[in-house]
Protein backbone atom coordinates (compact mmCIF):
# COMPACT_ATOMS: atom_id res chain seq x y z
CA UNK A 1 0.00 0.00 0.00
CA UNK A 2 1.19 3.58 -0.79
CA UNK A 3 1.91 5.92 2.31
CA UNK A 4 1.36 9.27 1.39
CA UNK A 5 3.22 11.97 3.89
CA UNK A 6 1.73 15.08 5.00
CA UNK A 7 3.86 18.02 5.52
CA UNK A 8 2.48 20.73 7.40
CA UNK A 9 3.65 23.77 9.18
CA UNK A 10 2.60 25.12 12.20
CA UNK A 11 3.25 28.56 14.49
CA UNK A 12 1.02 29.05 16.86
CA UNK A 13 -2.07 26.81 15.36
CA UNK A 14 -3.34 25.29 19.04
CA UNK A 15 -6.88 25.41 17.85
CA UNK A 16 -6.49 24.32 14.44
CA UNK A 17 -4.42 21.05 15.15
CA UNK A 18 -7.30 18.84 16.27
CA UNK A 19 -9.89 20.25 13.76
CA UNK A 20 -7.02 19.62 11.08
CA UNK A 21 -6.51 16.39 12.08
CA UNK A 22 -9.91 15.42 12.22
CA UNK A 23 -10.52 16.55 8.60
CA UNK A 24 -7.57 14.62 7.18
CA UNK A 25 -8.89 11.61 8.72
CA UNK A 26 -12.11 12.32 7.00
CA UNK A 27 -10.29 12.66 3.55
CA UNK A 28 -8.31 9.18 4.72
CA UNK A 29 -11.44 7.04 4.57
CA UNK A 30 -11.87 7.40 0.83
CA UNK A 31 -8.07 7.00 -0.33
CA UNK A 32 -6.81 3.88 -0.33
CA UNK A 33 -3.56 4.82 1.08
CA UNK A 34 -0.95 4.81 4.51
CA UNK A 35 -0.82 8.31 6.12
CA UNK A 36 1.91 9.73 8.58
CA UNK A 37 1.45 13.15 9.60
CA UNK A 38 4.58 15.52 10.17
CA UNK A 39 3.48 18.83 12.11
CA UNK A 40 6.81 21.21 12.15
CA UNK A 41 5.97 23.29 15.13
CA UNK A 42 7.84 26.54 14.10
CA UNK A 43 8.71 27.88 17.93
CA UNK A 44 4.86 28.26 18.82
CA UNK A 45 5.11 30.04 21.99
CA UNK A 46 1.30 28.70 22.24
CA UNK A 47 -0.01 24.85 23.07
CA UNK A 48 0.56 23.52 19.92
CA UNK A 49 2.84 21.35 20.11
CA UNK A 50 1.18 19.56 23.25
CA UNK A 51 -1.81 19.49 21.17
CA UNK A 52 0.59 17.28 18.68
CA UNK A 53 1.82 15.70 21.22
CA UNK A 54 -1.52 14.58 22.83
CA UNK A 55 -2.91 13.30 19.39
CA UNK A 56 0.39 11.48 18.84
CA UNK A 57 -0.48 9.48 22.35
CA UNK A 58 -3.62 8.46 20.71
CA UNK A 59 -2.27 7.90 17.01
CA UNK A 60 1.05 7.26 16.02
CA UNK A 61 1.08 8.88 12.57
CA UNK A 62 0.70 11.83 14.31
CA UNK A 63 4.40 13.11 14.23
CA UNK A 64 6.44 16.10 14.76
CA UNK A 65 9.71 18.01 14.80
CA UNK A 66 9.74 21.25 17.00
CA UNK A 67 11.68 23.89 16.50
CA UNK A 68 13.94 25.84 19.20
CA UNK A 69 12.26 28.48 18.04
CA UNK A 70 10.35 30.19 14.93
CA UNK A 71 12.43 30.10 12.05
CA UNK A 72 9.56 30.77 9.50
CA UNK A 73 7.38 28.60 6.94
CA UNK A 74 10.39 27.88 4.39
CA UNK A 75 12.22 26.22 7.13
CA UNK A 76 9.65 24.52 8.15
CA UNK A 77 8.66 22.98 4.96
CA UNK A 78 12.29 22.18 4.41
CA UNK A 79 12.65 20.74 7.88
CA UNK A 80 9.48 18.46 7.22
CA UNK A 81 10.32 17.65 3.61
CA UNK A 82 13.82 16.02 4.86
CA UNK A 83 12.43 14.06 7.60
CA UNK A 84 9.39 12.21 5.47
CA UNK A 85 8.85 8.51 5.06
CA UNK A 86 6.17 8.43 2.54
CA UNK A 87 6.32 7.25 -1.25
CA UNK A 88 4.67 10.64 -2.25
CA UNK A 89 4.35 14.10 0.12
CA UNK A 90 1.83 16.77 0.63
CA UNK A 91 2.80 20.11 2.17
CA UNK A 92 -0.09 21.56 3.18
CA UNK A 93 -1.26 24.40 5.64
CA UNK A 94 -2.43 23.90 9.51
CA UNK A 95 -5.21 26.65 9.25
CA UNK A 96 -7.71 24.58 7.04
CA UNK A 97 -7.32 27.32 4.17
CA UNK A 98 -5.94 24.45 1.85
CA UNK A 99 -9.03 22.19 1.20
CA UNK A 100 -7.61 18.78 2.76
CA UNK A 101 -10.36 17.21 0.18
CA UNK A 102 -7.85 18.25 -2.62
CA UNK A 103 -5.73 15.57 -1.84
CA UNK A 104 -7.89 12.76 -3.14
CA UNK A 105 -7.57 14.61 -6.36
CA UNK A 106 -3.89 15.28 -5.92
CA UNK A 107 -3.48 11.62 -4.94
CA UNK A 108 -5.58 10.31 -8.12
CA UNK A 109 -3.20 12.56 -10.30
CA UNK A 110 0.19 11.37 -8.56
CA UNK A 111 -1.22 7.25 -9.62
CA UNK A 112 -1.14 8.55 -13.04
CA UNK A 113 2.00 8.83 -12.76
CA UNK A 114 2.65 13.19 -12.20
CA UNK A 115 5.81 13.83 -10.08
CA UNK A 116 4.87 17.74 -9.34
CA UNK A 117 0.49 18.38 -8.94
CA UNK A 118 0.59 21.96 -7.71
CA UNK A 119 -2.47 23.69 -5.93
CA UNK A 120 -3.61 26.39 -8.18
CA UNK A 121 -5.66 29.34 -6.00
CA UNK A 122 -8.51 29.70 -8.37
CA UNK A 123 -9.29 33.48 -6.85
CA UNK A 124 -6.67 34.81 -4.13
CA UNK A 125 -9.34 35.35 -1.44
CA UNK A 126 -9.92 38.96 0.01
CA UNK A 127 -6.71 40.93 -0.78
CA UNK A 128 -6.65 45.07 -1.17
CA UNK A 129 -5.92 46.44 -4.91
CA UNK A 130 -2.01 47.55 -3.61
CA UNK A 131 -1.37 44.19 -2.18
CA UNK A 132 -2.89 42.93 -5.58
CA UNK A 133 -0.83 44.90 -7.89
CA UNK A 134 2.29 44.30 -5.50
CA UNK A 135 1.66 40.56 -6.00
CA UNK A 136 1.68 41.04 -9.85
CA UNK A 137 4.73 42.57 -10.06
CA UNK A 138 6.56 39.97 -7.77
CA UNK A 139 4.99 37.10 -9.52
CA UNK A 140 5.73 38.34 -13.11
CA UNK A 141 9.37 38.54 -11.84
CA UNK A 142 9.91 35.11 -10.46
CA UNK A 143 7.82 33.81 -13.43
CA UNK A 144 9.90 35.25 -16.05
CA UNK A 145 13.01 33.50 -13.71
CA UNK A 146 11.37 30.02 -13.65
CA UNK A 147 10.28 30.14 -17.22
CA UNK A 148 6.65 29.45 -16.24
CA UNK A 149 3.71 31.31 -15.11
CA UNK A 150 3.54 31.61 -11.13
CA UNK A 151 0.54 33.73 -10.56
CA UNK A 152 -1.85 32.19 -7.97
CA UNK A 153 0.40 29.25 -7.65
CA UNK A 154 0.81 27.84 -3.78
CA UNK A 155 2.38 26.70 -1.26
CA UNK A 156 -0.05 23.47 -1.49
CA UNK A 157 1.25 20.73 -3.11
CA UNK A 158 2.28 17.05 -4.15
CA UNK A 159 5.48 15.97 -4.15
CA UNK A 160 6.80 12.45 -5.68
CA UNK A 161 9.26 11.08 -3.67
CA UNK A 162 12.50 11.84 -6.29
CA UNK A 163 10.76 14.87 -5.70
CA UNK A 164 11.58 15.58 -2.15
CA UNK A 165 14.93 13.75 -2.19
CA UNK A 166 16.26 16.66 -4.77
CA UNK A 167 14.51 19.57 -2.60
CA UNK A 168 16.29 18.03 0.19
CA UNK A 169 19.35 17.90 -1.19
CA UNK A 170 19.50 21.95 -1.96
CA UNK A 171 21.73 23.47 -0.43
CA UNK A 172 20.65 26.92 -0.36
CA UNK A 173 19.44 28.69 3.17
CA UNK A 174 17.01 31.53 1.43
CA UNK A 175 14.86 28.87 -0.03
CA UNK A 176 11.16 30.21 -1.98
CA UNK A 177 9.77 26.36 -2.12
CA UNK A 178 7.08 27.77 -4.53
CA UNK A 179 9.36 28.34 -7.08
CA UNK A 180 11.97 25.79 -6.34
CA UNK A 181 9.52 22.73 -6.83
CA UNK A 182 8.83 24.36 -10.46
CA UNK A 183 12.70 25.46 -10.97
CA UNK A 184 13.22 21.11 -9.82
CA UNK A 185 11.41 20.31 -13.03
CA UNK A 186 9.75 16.55 -13.67
CA UNK A 187 6.44 15.64 -14.84
CA UNK A 188 3.84 18.55 -13.70
CA UNK A 189 0.24 19.39 -13.25
CA UNK A 190 -2.36 21.76 -11.33
CA UNK A 191 -5.22 21.56 -9.83
CA UNK A 192 -7.44 24.39 -8.62
CA UNK A 193 -9.24 25.16 -5.32
CA UNK A 194 -10.89 28.36 -3.81
CA UNK A 195 -9.08 29.62 -0.50
CA UNK A 196 -11.13 28.91 2.06
CA UNK A 197 -11.07 31.33 5.03
CA UNK A 198 -9.14 30.69 8.08
CA UNK A 199 -10.25 28.41 10.84
CA UNK A 200 -8.95 29.76 13.80
CA UNK A 201 -6.37 32.38 14.57
CA UNK A 202 -5.34 34.67 12.27
CA UNK A 203 -3.07 34.90 9.40
CA UNK A 204 0.74 35.59 10.42
CA UNK A 205 1.68 38.20 7.38
CA UNK A 206 2.02 41.37 7.74
CA UNK A 207 2.14 43.98 4.79
CA UNK A 208 5.99 44.84 6.17
CA UNK A 209 6.75 40.91 6.65
CA UNK A 210 5.34 40.37 2.95
CA UNK A 211 7.19 43.06 1.47
CA UNK A 212 10.66 41.26 3.56
CA UNK A 213 9.43 37.93 1.80
CA UNK A 214 8.76 39.30 -2.31
CA UNK A 215 12.55 41.33 -1.58
CA UNK A 216 13.76 37.96 -0.64
CA UNK A 217 12.51 35.81 -3.29
CA UNK A 218 13.06 38.13 -6.22
CA UNK A 219 16.95 38.54 -5.50
CA UNK A 220 16.80 34.12 -4.40
CA UNK A 221 15.17 33.80 -8.37
CA UNK A 222 15.70 36.79 -10.50
CA UNK A 223 19.12 39.16 -11.52
CA UNK A 224 16.42 41.64 -13.05
CA UNK A 225 17.32 44.47 -10.58
CA UNK A 226 20.99 44.14 -11.05
CA UNK A 227 19.97 44.56 -14.57
CA UNK A 228 17.35 47.09 -14.19
CA UNK A 229 20.45 49.27 -13.17
CA UNK A 230 22.96 48.70 -15.79
CA UNK A 231 20.18 49.84 -18.14
CA UNK A 232 19.18 52.67 -16.25
CA UNK A 233 23.02 53.60 -15.96
CA UNK A 234 23.03 53.41 -20.14
CA UNK A 235 19.96 55.55 -20.57
CA UNK A 236 21.59 58.43 -18.33
CA UNK A 237 25.10 58.06 -19.88
CA UNK A 238 23.29 58.53 -23.22
CA UNK A 239 21.02 61.30 -21.80
CA UNK A 240 24.59 62.53 -21.01
CA UNK A 241 26.26 62.08 -23.99
CA UNK A 242 23.17 64.03 -25.39
CA UNK A 243 23.33 67.20 -23.26
CA UNK A 244 26.99 67.74 -23.83
CA UNK A 245 26.58 67.35 -27.30
CA UNK A 246 24.00 70.47 -26.78
CA UNK A 247 26.36 72.47 -24.61
CA UNK A 248 29.13 72.13 -26.97
CA UNK A 249 27.34 73.71 -29.77
CA UNK A 250 25.47 75.91 -27.56
CA UNK A 251 29.35 77.06 -26.98
CA UNK A 252 29.88 77.62 -30.35
CA UNK A 253 26.81 78.88 -30.85
CA UNK A 254 27.73 81.51 -28.27
CA UNK A 255 24.46 81.07 -26.56
CA UNK A 256 25.40 78.53 -23.90
CA UNK A 257 22.12 78.12 -21.52
CA UNK A 258 22.35 79.58 -18.00
CA UNK A 259 21.60 75.92 -16.75
CA UNK A 260 21.63 75.85 -13.43
CA UNK A 261 18.15 74.42 -12.47
CA UNK A 262 19.18 71.61 -15.11
CA UNK A 263 22.44 70.66 -13.26
CA UNK A 264 20.93 70.42 -10.01
CA UNK A 265 18.33 68.38 -11.41
CA UNK A 266 20.69 66.37 -13.23
CA UNK A 267 23.01 65.57 -9.93
CA UNK A 268 19.70 65.03 -7.36
CA UNK A 269 18.63 62.29 -9.64
CA UNK A 270 21.99 60.71 -10.48
CA UNK A 271 22.98 60.61 -6.39
CA UNK A 272 19.44 59.01 -6.09
CA UNK A 273 19.83 56.71 -8.53
CA UNK A 274 23.31 55.63 -7.82
CA UNK A 275 21.78 55.35 -3.80
CA UNK A 276 19.11 53.12 -5.36
CA UNK A 277 21.47 50.73 -6.85
CA UNK A 278 23.95 50.66 -3.96
CA UNK A 279 21.20 49.88 -1.86
CA UNK A 280 20.27 47.11 -4.65
CA UNK A 281 23.77 45.50 -4.76
CA UNK A 282 23.98 45.53 -0.76
CA UNK A 283 20.63 43.39 -0.67
CA UNK A 284 22.57 40.90 -2.91
CA UNK A 285 25.60 41.19 -0.96
CA UNK A 286 23.74 40.67 2.10
CA UNK A 287 21.99 37.28 1.04
CA UNK A 288 25.13 35.86 -0.51
CA UNK A 289 26.64 36.69 3.31
CA UNK A 290 24.07 34.80 4.69
CA UNK A 291 24.20 32.27 2.60
CA UNK A 292 28.79 32.11 3.57
CA UNK A 293 28.34 32.23 6.89
CA UNK A 294 26.43 28.61 6.36
CA UNK A 295 24.11 28.85 9.43
CA UNK A 296 21.38 25.99 9.63
CA UNK A 297 18.16 26.93 8.53
CA UNK A 298 16.67 25.84 11.39
CA UNK A 299 17.09 23.64 14.83
CA UNK A 300 15.41 21.02 16.23
CA UNK A 301 14.34 21.62 19.38
CA UNK A 302 12.22 18.38 20.12
CA UNK A 303 10.60 15.32 17.97
CA UNK A 304 7.67 13.30 18.51
CA UNK A 305 7.61 10.13 16.93
N1 LIG B 1 3.60 29.31 9.44
C1 LIG B 1 4.80 28.82 9.93
N2 LIG B 1 5.75 29.70 10.36
C2 LIG B 1 5.59 31.06 10.29
C3 LIG B 1 4.37 31.54 9.75
C4 LIG B 1 3.41 30.65 9.33
O1 LIG B 1 4.99 27.60 10.00
O2 LIG B 1 6.50 31.79 10.70
C5 LIG B 1 2.55 28.36 8.99
C6 LIG B 1 1.17 28.62 9.60
O3 LIG B 1 1.03 27.98 10.84
C7 LIG B 1 0.24 28.05 8.54
C8 LIG B 1 1.00 28.31 7.25
O4 LIG B 1 2.36 28.51 7.61
O5 LIG B 1 0.04 26.66 8.69
C9 LIG B 1 0.46 29.52 6.51
O6 LIG B 1 0.53 30.67 7.36
P1 LIG B 1 -0.59 31.79 7.38
O7 LIG B 1 -1.94 31.15 7.45
O8 LIG B 1 -0.23 32.73 8.46
O9 LIG B 1 -0.38 32.46 5.96
P2 LIG B 1 -1.49 32.84 4.85
O10 LIG B 1 -2.42 31.67 4.75
O11 LIG B 1 -2.17 34.05 5.39
O12 LIG B 1 -0.69 33.07 3.62
MG1 LIG C 1 -3.39 30.72 6.15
Amino acid sequence: MDKISLVVPCFNEQDNIVPFYDAILKVFDDIPAAFELMFVDDGSSDSTFERIQALHGKDDRVKCISFSRNFGKEAALFAGIRNVTGDCTVVIDADLQHPPLLIKEMYKLWKEGYQVVEGIKRDRGKESVIHGLFTKLFYRMISSAVKIDMANSSDYKLLDRKVTEELAKLKERNTFFRALSFWVGFKKTSVYYEVADRVSGHSKWSTRSLMKYAVKNVICFSYLPLHIISIVGIIFVLIALGIGIDAILSYFRNNAASGFPTIVFLMLIGFGGCLISLGIIGVYIAQIYDEVKKRPQYIIGRRIG
